[in-house]
Protein backbone atom coordinates (compact mmCIF):
# COMPACT_ATOMS: atom_id res chain seq x y z
CA UNK A 1 0.00 0.00 0.00
CA UNK A 2 1.50 3.38 -1.06
CA UNK A 3 2.48 5.69 1.87
CA UNK A 4 -0.52 8.02 0.78
CA UNK A 5 -3.34 5.77 0.79
CA UNK A 6 -1.98 5.21 4.38
CA UNK A 7 -1.87 8.64 5.40
CA UNK A 8 -5.52 8.94 4.09
CA UNK A 9 -6.77 5.80 6.06
CA UNK A 10 -9.18 5.86 8.94
CA UNK A 11 -9.64 2.64 10.88
CA UNK A 12 -13.02 2.03 11.40
CA UNK A 13 -11.97 0.05 14.36
CA UNK A 14 -14.43 1.13 17.28
CA UNK A 15 -15.56 4.00 15.90
CA UNK A 16 -19.73 3.71 16.36
CA UNK A 17 -21.91 4.26 13.23
CA UNK A 18 -25.59 4.06 12.76
CA UNK A 19 -27.04 2.61 9.59
CA UNK A 20 -30.57 3.94 9.31
CA UNK A 21 -32.46 1.06 7.31
CA UNK A 22 -32.51 -2.26 7.53
CA UNK A 23 -33.66 -3.33 3.97
CA UNK A 24 -30.72 -5.64 1.97
CA UNK A 25 -28.50 -2.00 1.58
CA UNK A 26 -28.70 -1.32 5.17
CA UNK A 27 -27.97 -4.66 6.19
CA UNK A 28 -25.30 -5.69 3.81
CA UNK A 29 -23.78 -2.17 5.18
CA UNK A 30 -23.99 -3.05 8.59
CA UNK A 31 -22.10 -6.48 8.16
CA UNK A 32 -19.87 -4.68 6.01
CA UNK A 33 -18.87 -2.39 8.39
CA UNK A 34 -19.02 -4.64 11.24
CA UNK A 35 -16.42 -7.02 9.94
CA UNK A 36 -14.06 -3.32 9.87
CA UNK A 37 -14.43 -3.32 13.25
CA UNK A 38 -16.98 0.05 13.01
CA UNK A 39 -19.63 -0.22 16.23
CA UNK A 40 -22.69 -0.86 14.23
CA UNK A 41 -26.55 -0.12 15.18
CA UNK A 42 -29.17 -0.57 12.59
CA UNK A 43 -32.33 0.96 13.02
CA UNK A 44 -35.46 0.23 11.52
CA UNK A 45 -39.01 1.17 12.49
CA UNK A 46 -39.92 -2.82 11.08
CA UNK A 47 -38.27 -6.35 11.12
CA UNK A 48 -35.37 -6.46 8.55
CA UNK A 49 -36.69 -7.14 5.19
CA UNK A 50 -39.92 -6.07 5.34
CA UNK A 51 -40.44 -3.46 2.84
CA UNK A 52 -39.11 -2.82 -0.79
CA UNK A 53 -36.21 -5.77 -0.13
CA UNK A 54 -39.46 -8.39 0.78
CA UNK A 55 -41.52 -7.91 -2.07
CA UNK A 56 -38.93 -8.00 -5.36
CA UNK A 57 -38.23 -10.56 -7.74
CA UNK A 58 -35.22 -12.01 -6.24
CA UNK A 59 -33.55 -12.15 -9.45
CA UNK A 60 -29.17 -11.30 -9.24
CA UNK A 61 -28.52 -11.25 -12.24
CA UNK A 62 -25.70 -9.57 -14.89
CA UNK A 63 -28.16 -8.54 -17.70
CA UNK A 64 -29.15 -5.84 -14.67
CA UNK A 65 -26.79 -3.45 -15.76
CA UNK A 66 -29.52 -2.79 -18.65
CA UNK A 67 -31.38 0.14 -16.85
CA UNK A 68 -34.67 1.20 -18.32
CA UNK A 69 -33.42 4.01 -19.57
CA UNK A 70 -31.43 2.60 -22.40
CA UNK A 71 -31.00 3.86 -25.88
CA UNK A 72 -33.88 1.39 -27.04
CA UNK A 73 -36.31 3.25 -24.81
CA UNK A 74 -36.74 5.67 -27.44
CA UNK A 75 -38.65 2.94 -30.03
CA UNK A 76 -40.89 2.23 -27.47
CA UNK A 77 -41.45 6.25 -26.06
CA UNK A 78 -44.62 6.71 -27.93
CA UNK A 79 -46.59 4.15 -27.07
CA UNK A 80 -45.27 4.57 -23.33
CA UNK A 81 -46.28 7.64 -23.02
CA UNK A 82 -50.34 7.22 -23.88
CA UNK A 83 -49.71 5.75 -20.98
CA UNK A 84 -51.53 2.24 -21.36
CA UNK A 85 -48.67 0.07 -21.39
CA UNK A 86 -48.08 -3.08 -18.65
CA UNK A 87 -44.71 -1.91 -18.41
CA UNK A 88 -44.76 1.58 -17.71
CA UNK A 89 -47.69 4.00 -15.93
CA UNK A 90 -46.96 7.36 -14.75
CA UNK A 91 -49.00 9.96 -13.09
CA UNK A 92 -48.75 13.10 -15.09
CA UNK A 93 -49.08 15.30 -12.30
CA UNK A 94 -46.04 13.78 -10.67
CA UNK A 95 -43.95 13.83 -13.44
CA UNK A 96 -44.57 17.56 -13.87
CA UNK A 97 -43.75 18.11 -9.98
CA UNK A 98 -40.55 15.74 -11.02
CA UNK A 99 -39.51 17.60 -14.46
CA UNK A 100 -36.36 17.78 -13.82
CA UNK A 101 -35.96 14.30 -12.91
CA UNK A 102 -38.03 13.43 -16.09
CA UNK A 103 -35.73 15.21 -18.08
CA UNK A 104 -31.94 14.33 -16.69
CA UNK A 105 -34.22 10.10 -16.94
CA UNK A 106 -34.46 10.49 -20.70
CA UNK A 107 -31.17 12.42 -21.34
CA UNK A 108 -29.41 9.29 -20.05
CA UNK A 109 -31.03 6.95 -22.35
CA UNK A 110 -28.46 8.96 -25.03
CA UNK A 111 -25.85 5.96 -26.26
CA UNK A 112 -23.10 8.17 -24.24
CA UNK A 113 -24.45 8.60 -20.60
CA UNK A 114 -26.35 4.94 -20.73
CA UNK A 115 -22.69 3.44 -21.23
CA UNK A 116 -21.60 5.28 -18.38
CA UNK A 117 -24.10 3.97 -16.27
CA UNK A 118 -24.00 0.49 -18.02
CA UNK A 119 -20.66 0.12 -16.94
CA UNK A 120 -20.58 1.71 -13.14
CA UNK A 121 -23.64 -0.71 -12.77
CA UNK A 122 -21.69 -3.97 -14.07
CA UNK A 123 -18.86 -3.29 -12.01
CA UNK A 124 -21.23 -3.00 -8.73
CA UNK A 125 -23.09 -6.32 -10.07
CA UNK A 126 -19.69 -8.37 -10.40
CA UNK A 127 -18.29 -6.83 -7.27
CA UNK A 128 -22.00 -8.26 -5.71
CA UNK A 129 -22.43 -11.67 -6.97
CA UNK A 130 -19.43 -13.21 -4.79
CA UNK A 131 -20.36 -11.54 -1.50
CA UNK A 132 -23.84 -12.66 -1.70
CA UNK A 133 -22.64 -16.43 -2.16
CA UNK A 134 -20.36 -15.85 0.64
CA UNK A 135 -23.30 -14.37 2.78
CA UNK A 136 -25.41 -16.71 2.28
CA UNK A 137 -23.20 -19.51 2.91
CA UNK A 138 -22.17 -17.91 5.95
CA UNK A 139 -26.24 -17.27 6.80
CA UNK A 140 -27.14 -20.88 6.11
CA UNK A 141 -29.12 -19.41 3.50
CA UNK A 142 -27.50 -20.87 0.65
CA UNK A 143 -30.77 -23.18 0.10
CA UNK A 144 -32.55 -20.27 -1.05
CA UNK A 145 -30.29 -19.84 -3.77
CA UNK A 146 -30.91 -21.24 -7.80
CA UNK A 147 -28.22 -21.00 -9.65
CA UNK A 148 -30.23 -21.65 -12.51
CA UNK A 149 -30.24 -17.85 -14.73
CA UNK A 150 -33.60 -16.31 -15.87
CA UNK A 151 -35.30 -15.86 -19.05
CA UNK A 152 -36.39 -13.10 -21.23
CA UNK A 153 -39.56 -14.21 -23.24
CA UNK A 154 -40.22 -13.12 -26.70
CA UNK A 155 -43.58 -14.10 -28.07
CA UNK A 156 -43.18 -12.98 -32.07
CA UNK A 157 -40.04 -13.10 -34.28
CA UNK A 158 -40.18 -9.20 -34.66
CA UNK A 159 -40.37 -8.69 -31.03
CA UNK A 160 -36.83 -11.30 -30.57
CA UNK A 161 -35.76 -8.52 -33.44
CA UNK A 162 -36.67 -5.47 -31.57
CA UNK A 163 -34.72 -7.04 -28.81
CA UNK A 164 -31.42 -7.16 -30.34
CA UNK A 165 -30.18 -3.69 -29.03
CA UNK A 166 -30.37 -4.87 -25.89
CA UNK A 167 -28.87 -8.31 -26.46
CA UNK A 168 -25.99 -6.72 -28.18
CA UNK A 169 -25.29 -5.03 -25.08
CA UNK A 170 -25.07 -8.17 -22.88
CA UNK A 171 -22.72 -9.56 -25.30
CA UNK A 172 -20.23 -6.58 -25.47
CA UNK A 173 -19.81 -7.04 -21.27
CA UNK A 174 -19.28 -10.42 -21.33
CA UNK A 175 -22.84 -11.64 -20.13
CA UNK A 176 -23.53 -15.67 -20.72
CA UNK A 177 -26.74 -16.10 -22.70
CA UNK A 178 -28.03 -18.48 -24.73
CA UNK A 179 -30.90 -17.91 -27.48
CA UNK A 180 -33.63 -20.84 -27.33
CA UNK A 181 -35.76 -21.69 -29.63
CA UNK A 182 -39.39 -23.39 -28.72
CA UNK A 183 -37.80 -26.55 -28.34
CA UNK A 184 -34.89 -25.57 -26.20
CA UNK A 185 -37.46 -23.53 -23.74
CA UNK A 186 -39.88 -26.22 -23.72
CA UNK A 187 -36.92 -28.48 -22.25
CA UNK A 188 -35.77 -26.11 -19.90
CA UNK A 189 -39.17 -24.85 -18.83
CA UNK A 190 -42.16 -27.02 -19.88
CA UNK A 191 -44.49 -26.08 -17.22
CA UNK A 192 -44.70 -22.91 -19.94
CA UNK A 193 -47.63 -22.80 -22.47
CA UNK A 194 -46.33 -22.90 -26.02
CA UNK A 195 -46.58 -18.98 -27.20
CA UNK A 196 -42.95 -17.95 -26.65
CA UNK A 197 -41.36 -17.67 -30.13
CA UNK A 198 -37.61 -17.13 -28.44
CA UNK A 199 -36.19 -16.98 -25.39
CA UNK A 200 -32.81 -15.38 -24.45
CA UNK A 201 -31.44 -17.56 -21.15
CA UNK A 202 -29.41 -15.42 -19.28
CA UNK A 203 -26.87 -17.82 -17.95
CA UNK A 204 -24.91 -15.23 -15.54
CA UNK A 205 -27.70 -14.85 -13.04
CA UNK A 206 -29.06 -16.55 -10.26
CA UNK A 207 -32.04 -15.75 -8.33
CA UNK A 208 -33.57 -16.72 -4.39
CA UNK A 209 -36.60 -18.19 -3.56
CA UNK A 210 -37.49 -15.54 -0.35
CA UNK A 211 -35.89 -12.56 -0.98
CA UNK A 212 -37.63 -10.95 2.79
CA UNK A 213 -35.94 -14.05 4.43
CA UNK A 214 -32.78 -13.81 2.67
CA UNK A 215 -32.34 -10.74 4.70
CA UNK A 216 -33.66 -11.50 7.88
CA UNK A 217 -30.72 -14.33 7.36
CA UNK A 218 -27.99 -11.50 6.93
CA UNK A 219 -29.50 -9.79 9.54
CA UNK A 220 -29.13 -12.33 12.20
CA UNK A 221 -25.56 -12.94 10.96
CA UNK A 222 -25.10 -9.73 12.00
CA UNK A 223 -27.09 -10.02 15.22
CA UNK A 224 -24.86 -12.91 15.93
CA UNK A 225 -21.95 -10.82 15.28
CA UNK A 226 -22.53 -8.32 17.92
CA UNK A 227 -24.10 -6.35 16.09
CA UNK A 228 -27.23 -3.77 17.85
CA UNK A 229 -30.46 -3.78 15.76
CA UNK A 230 -32.74 -1.46 17.17
CA UNK A 231 -36.78 -1.44 16.18
CA UNK A 232 -38.07 2.57 16.15
CA UNK A 233 -39.45 5.03 13.79
CA UNK A 234 -36.61 7.60 12.89
CA UNK A 235 -37.79 11.36 13.07
CA UNK A 236 -34.75 13.56 12.42
CA UNK A 237 -31.01 13.60 12.03
CA UNK A 238 -28.69 16.77 14.25
CA UNK A 239 -24.90 17.05 14.00
CA UNK A 240 -23.44 17.74 17.51
CA UNK A 241 -19.91 18.32 18.07
CA UNK A 242 -18.61 16.27 15.36
CA UNK A 243 -21.18 13.57 16.12
CA UNK A 244 -24.72 12.52 14.56
CA UNK A 245 -27.98 12.45 16.71
CA UNK A 246 -30.47 9.92 15.47
CA UNK A 247 -33.76 11.23 16.63
CA UNK A 248 -36.40 8.25 16.99
CA UNK A 249 -39.81 7.90 19.08
CA UNK A 250 -37.08 5.72 21.51
CA UNK A 251 -35.13 8.82 21.89
CA UNK A 252 -31.40 9.79 20.55
CA UNK A 253 -28.94 7.28 19.19
CA UNK A 254 -25.42 8.89 18.71
CA UNK A 255 -23.05 7.72 16.45
CA UNK A 256 -19.20 9.16 15.01
CA UNK A 257 -20.59 8.19 11.83
CA UNK A 258 -24.06 8.05 10.33
CA UNK A 259 -25.38 5.50 6.83
CA UNK A 260 -28.91 7.02 5.32
CA UNK A 261 -30.33 3.71 3.83
CA UNK A 262 -33.99 4.48 4.25
CA UNK A 263 -34.42 3.24 0.27
CA UNK A 264 -37.13 4.93 -1.50
CA UNK A 265 -38.22 7.06 1.65
CA UNK A 266 -34.45 8.72 1.96
CA UNK A 267 -35.56 11.29 -0.14
CA UNK A 268 -38.56 12.86 2.48
CA UNK A 269 -35.99 11.97 5.43
CA UNK A 270 -33.11 13.97 3.44
CA UNK A 271 -35.17 16.97 2.09
CA UNK A 272 -37.05 17.00 5.86
CA UNK A 273 -33.35 17.87 6.71
CA UNK A 274 -32.67 20.55 4.42
CA UNK A 275 -31.01 18.62 1.27
CA UNK A 276 -32.41 18.34 -2.02
CA UNK A 277 -33.09 14.86 -3.25
CA UNK A 278 -34.07 14.61 -7.08
CA UNK A 279 -35.08 10.77 -6.85
CA UNK A 280 -38.43 9.02 -8.60
CA UNK A 281 -40.18 6.14 -7.76
CA UNK A 282 -40.58 3.20 -9.68
CA UNK A 283 -43.47 1.38 -8.06
CA UNK A 284 -44.45 -2.30 -8.47
CA UNK A 285 -46.56 -4.45 -7.04
CA UNK A 286 -46.68 -8.24 -6.61
CA UNK A 287 -48.91 -10.91 -6.35
CA UNK A 288 -48.79 -15.03 -5.19
CA UNK A 289 -50.38 -17.77 -7.36
CA UNK A 290 -50.91 -21.37 -6.50
CA UNK A 291 -51.02 -23.13 -9.63
CA UNK A 292 -51.38 -27.35 -9.63
CA UNK A 293 -47.92 -27.73 -8.77
CA UNK A 294 -47.57 -24.39 -6.07
CA UNK A 295 -45.84 -25.01 -2.54
CA UNK A 296 -42.57 -26.91 -3.49
CA UNK A 297 -42.92 -28.73 -6.53
CA UNK A 298 -43.51 -25.16 -9.01
CA UNK A 299 -44.40 -24.80 -12.47
CA UNK A 300 -41.41 -22.87 -13.19
CA UNK A 301 -37.01 -23.85 -12.09
CA UNK A 302 -36.08 -19.82 -12.88
CA UNK A 303 -37.49 -16.72 -12.99
CA UNK A 304 -38.81 -15.49 -16.47
CA UNK A 305 -39.63 -12.09 -18.21
CA UNK A 306 -42.23 -12.28 -20.45
CA UNK A 307 -41.19 -8.89 -22.26
CA UNK A 308 -45.00 -8.25 -23.96
CA UNK A 309 -46.66 -9.18 -20.54
CA UNK A 310 -45.21 -7.15 -18.66
CA UNK A 311 -44.28 -8.87 -15.88
CA UNK A 312 -41.70 -11.13 -14.34
CA UNK A 313 -42.89 -14.71 -12.61
CA UNK A 314 -40.54 -16.44 -9.92
CA UNK A 315 -40.86 -19.23 -8.36
CA UNK A 316 -41.00 -18.59 -4.24
CA UNK A 317 -41.55 -20.64 -1.49
CA UNK A 318 -45.20 -19.26 -1.25
CA UNK A 319 -45.80 -19.77 -4.78
CA UNK A 320 -45.25 -18.02 -8.10
CA UNK A 321 -44.84 -13.91 -7.46
CA UNK A 322 -45.70 -12.39 -10.31
CA UNK A 323 -43.80 -8.53 -10.12
CA UNK A 324 -45.29 -5.94 -12.48
CA UNK A 325 -43.46 -2.97 -14.34
CA UNK A 326 -43.33 0.50 -13.48
CA UNK A 327 -45.77 2.91 -12.05
CA UNK A 328 -44.18 6.82 -11.73
CA UNK A 329 -46.32 8.12 -9.08
CA UNK A 330 -45.32 9.76 -5.50
CA UNK A 331 -44.31 7.45 -2.78
CA UNK A 332 -47.26 6.92 -0.80
CA UNK A 333 -50.08 7.64 -3.72
CA UNK A 334 -52.85 5.11 -3.38
CA UNK A 335 -52.46 2.03 -4.59
CA UNK A 336 -53.68 1.28 -8.49
CA UNK A 337 -54.20 -2.58 -9.50
CA UNK A 338 -54.92 -1.83 -13.27
CA UNK A 339 -51.55 -2.74 -13.74
CA UNK A 340 -51.50 -5.82 -12.04
CA UNK A 341 -54.90 -6.53 -13.52
CA UNK A 342 -53.95 -6.46 -16.99
CA UNK A 343 -50.43 -8.37 -16.67
CA UNK A 344 -51.94 -10.66 -14.74
CA UNK A 345 -54.52 -11.89 -17.67
CA UNK A 346 -50.92 -11.94 -20.30
CA UNK A 347 -49.83 -14.35 -17.45
CA UNK A 348 -52.49 -16.64 -17.87
CA UNK A 349 -51.95 -17.14 -21.68
CA UNK A 350 -48.59 -18.23 -20.58
CA UNK A 351 -48.74 -20.45 -17.59
CA UNK A 352 -51.15 -22.16 -15.56
CA UNK A 353 -51.14 -19.06 -12.34
CA UNK A 354 -53.98 -21.07 -10.28
CA UNK A 355 -55.81 -18.93 -7.90
CA UNK A 356 -54.61 -15.51 -6.39
CA UNK A 357 -52.65 -16.30 -2.59
CA UNK A 358 -52.36 -12.79 -1.27
CA UNK A 359 -55.33 -11.32 0.03
CA UNK A 360 -54.50 -7.50 -1.94
CA UNK A 361 -51.38 -7.17 -3.82
CA UNK A 362 -48.11 -5.93 -2.46
CA UNK A 363 -46.83 -2.58 -3.36
CA UNK A 364 -43.27 -1.72 -3.34
CA UNK A 365 -41.26 1.63 -4.28
CA UNK A 366 -37.96 1.49 -6.69
CA UNK A 367 -36.24 4.56 -5.82
CA UNK A 368 -34.49 5.40 -8.82
CA UNK A 369 -32.21 9.09 -9.33
CA UNK A 370 -32.29 10.16 -13.13
CA UNK A 371 -28.96 7.91 -14.30
CA UNK A 372 -30.12 5.00 -12.22
CA UNK A 373 -27.19 5.27 -10.60
CA UNK A 374 -27.56 5.03 -6.60
CA UNK A 375 -25.80 7.42 -4.63
CA UNK A 376 -22.82 5.53 -2.36
CA UNK A 377 -20.77 7.96 -0.47
CA UNK A 378 -20.63 11.01 2.21
CA UNK A 379 -23.22 13.78 1.71
CA UNK A 380 -21.53 16.89 0.43
CA UNK A 381 -20.54 19.33 2.90
CA UNK A 382 -22.01 16.84 5.75
CA UNK A 383 -18.67 15.30 7.47
CA UNK A 384 -19.77 11.55 8.67
CA UNK A 385 -23.04 11.15 6.87
CA UNK A 386 -22.89 8.74 5.01
CA UNK A 387 -25.51 7.97 1.97
CA UNK A 388 -26.44 4.64 0.58
CA UNK A 389 -30.09 4.75 -1.74
CA UNK A 390 -31.83 4.62 -4.96
CA UNK A 391 -31.09 1.30 -6.28
CA UNK A 392 -33.98 1.08 -8.59
CA UNK A 393 -34.53 -2.62 -9.96
CA UNK A 394 -31.02 -3.94 -8.74
CA UNK A 395 -30.90 -2.95 -4.85
CA UNK A 396 -31.32 -6.28 -3.94
CA UNK A 397 -28.70 -7.84 -6.11
CA UNK A 398 -26.27 -4.96 -5.66
CA UNK A 399 -26.42 -4.51 -1.76
CA UNK A 400 -22.92 -6.24 -1.00
CA UNK A 401 -20.81 -4.54 -3.36
CA UNK A 402 -22.54 -1.20 -2.36
CA UNK A 403 -21.98 -2.17 1.13
CA UNK A 404 -18.26 -2.62 -0.08
CA UNK A 405 -17.73 0.37 -1.85
CA UNK A 406 -19.33 2.57 1.26
CA UNK A 407 -16.99 0.82 3.46
CA UNK A 408 -13.60 1.51 1.57
CA UNK A 409 -14.83 5.39 1.04
CA UNK A 410 -15.57 5.57 4.53
CA UNK A 411 -12.13 4.05 5.94
CA UNK A 412 -10.35 5.72 3.19
CA UNK A 413 -9.08 3.01 0.75
CA UNK A 414 -9.31 2.66 -2.68
CA UNK A 415 -12.80 0.54 -3.59
CA UNK A 416 -12.37 -1.99 -6.03
CA UNK A 417 -14.55 -0.34 -8.37
CA UNK A 418 -14.79 3.48 -9.41
CA UNK A 419 -16.57 4.81 -6.73
CA UNK A 420 -17.53 8.20 -8.63
CA UNK A 421 -20.20 7.30 -11.00
CA UNK A 422 -22.27 6.74 -7.66
CA UNK A 423 -20.84 10.22 -5.64
CA UNK A 424 -23.89 11.65 -4.39
CA UNK A 425 -22.71 15.44 -5.35
CA UNK A 426 -24.27 14.03 -8.85
CA UNK A 427 -27.60 15.16 -7.00
CA UNK A 428 -27.25 15.74 -3.65
CA UNK A 429 -27.43 19.39 -2.56
C1 LIG B 1 -41.77 -5.10 -7.87
C2 LIG B 1 -40.28 -5.00 -7.61
C3 LIG B 1 -39.44 -5.98 -8.10
C4 LIG B 1 -38.05 -5.90 -7.89
N1 LIG B 1 -37.23 -6.92 -8.30
C5 LIG B 1 -35.91 -6.87 -8.02
C6 LIG B 1 -35.05 -7.97 -8.36
O1 LIG B 1 -35.48 -8.98 -8.88
N2 LIG B 1 -33.72 -7.86 -8.07
C7 LIG B 1 -33.21 -6.75 -7.47
O2 LIG B 1 -31.99 -6.69 -7.27
N3 LIG B 1 -34.00 -5.72 -7.09
C8 LIG B 1 -35.34 -5.76 -7.35
N4 LIG B 1 -36.14 -4.73 -6.98
C9 LIG B 1 -35.53 -3.54 -6.35
C10 LIG B 1 -35.13 -3.82 -4.92
O3 LIG B 1 -36.19 -4.45 -4.23
C11 LIG B 1 -34.76 -2.49 -4.24
O4 LIG B 1 -33.81 -1.79 -5.04
C12 LIG B 1 -34.13 -2.78 -2.88
O5 LIG B 1 -34.96 -3.62 -2.11
C13 LIG B 1 -33.89 -1.49 -2.13
O6 LIG B 1 -33.34 -1.86 -0.86
P1 LIG B 1 -33.13 -0.80 0.24
O7 LIG B 1 -32.45 -1.45 1.40
O8 LIG B 1 -32.48 0.40 -0.36
O9 LIG B 1 -34.61 -0.31 0.64
P2 LIG B 1 -35.74 -1.02 1.55
O10 LIG B 1 -35.69 -2.49 1.43
O11 LIG B 1 -37.02 -0.33 1.27
O12 LIG B 1 -35.27 -0.65 3.01
C14 LIG B 1 -35.48 0.63 3.58
C15 LIG B 1 -35.82 0.45 5.04
O13 LIG B 1 -35.94 1.74 5.65
C16 LIG B 1 -36.93 1.64 6.65
N5 LIG B 1 -37.41 2.97 6.96
C17 LIG B 1 -37.83 3.92 6.07
N6 LIG B 1 -38.15 5.05 6.73
C18 LIG B 1 -37.92 4.82 8.05
C19 LIG B 1 -38.04 5.62 9.23
N7 LIG B 1 -38.46 6.89 9.19
N8 LIG B 1 -37.72 5.06 10.42
C20 LIG B 1 -37.26 3.79 10.48
N9 LIG B 1 -37.12 3.00 9.40
C21 LIG B 1 -37.45 3.50 8.21
C22 LIG B 1 -38.00 0.74 6.03
O14 LIG B 1 -38.81 0.15 7.04
C23 LIG B 1 -37.15 -0.26 5.25
O15 LIG B 1 -36.93 -1.46 5.97
C24 LIG B 1 -37.52 -4.79 -7.17
C25 LIG B 1 -38.38 -3.83 -6.66
C26 LIG B 1 -39.75 -3.92 -6.87
C27 LIG B 1 -40.66 -2.87 -6.27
Amino acid sequence: MSAYRATMQTALTDISVTVLGAGMVGVCAALELQSRGAQVTLIDRRAPGQETSFGNAGVIARSSLMPLNNPGLWASLPKLLRNRSAGLRYSLPFLLRNMGWAAGFLGHARMAPFLDTARAMDGLINLSYPIHKQLLAEAGALDRLRETGWMYLYRTSAAFEGGAFGRDMLDQFNVATEVLDQTGLRDLEPGLNPIFERALWIKDAMSVNAPGRVVEAYARLFTDRGGRIVRASIASLTSLDGHWLVNTEKGPFQGDRVVVALGPWSRTFLERAGMRVPMAYERGYHMHYGGPNAGGNLSLTRPIYDLAGGYVLSPMENGLRMTTGVELTDCDALPNHAQLNLVEASARQAIDLGERRDPTPWLGRRPTFADSRPVIGQAPGRAGLYLAFGHQHVGFNTGPGTARVLADIMEGTTPDIPAEPFSPARFIR
